[in-house]
């Protein structure tokens, strides 16, 4: 499958995607682990729909060595998460990016990703 056609994506979909995206970079590259990079992946694979190998040519210049894991798991898992986050928000109700109250319990929070509160980490990941 050379491009994902996910670019009928909505916004709030890939506001959703970003942690995931984000954890995954920090495994593989974690300098390289920050929103600008998820971004411009989000950018190049579902805004601009570029093949496969035009990503990897994209991130190249990045992610170097690291590269071929990268797309690879973008392929693999992208589609995927893109189905879950649409599942499981039909309502759309329990989402809204700012509304949500700071969690007191954070940075020691047991939620983790299921904290019905707002974690700051959410977007700059802790280690
Ligand atoms: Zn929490």
């Amino acid at each position: 499958m050379e491009r994902l056609n996910l670019n009928s994506t909505d916004l709030r979909t890939q506001q959703l995607l970003h942690p995931q995206i984000l954890k995954r970079i920090a495994q593989i590259h974690k300098r390289l682990a920050t929103r600008d990079v998820v971004n411009y992946i989000l950018l190049i694979v579902i805004e601009m729909n570029k093949t496969k190998s035009k990503v990897r040519e994209d991130l190249d210049e990045f992610f170097e060595s690291k590269t071929v894991e990268l797309v690879n798991w973008i392929w693999s898992t992208l589609p995927r998460l893109v189905q879950e986050v649409a599942n499981s928000s039909t309502d759309g109700s329990n989402f809204k990016p700012g509304k949500k109250r700071r969690c007191r319990d954070w940075p020691e929070c047991e939620r983790g990703e299921k904290c019905e509160f707002f974690h700051p980490s959410a977007e700059v990941l802790t280690m």
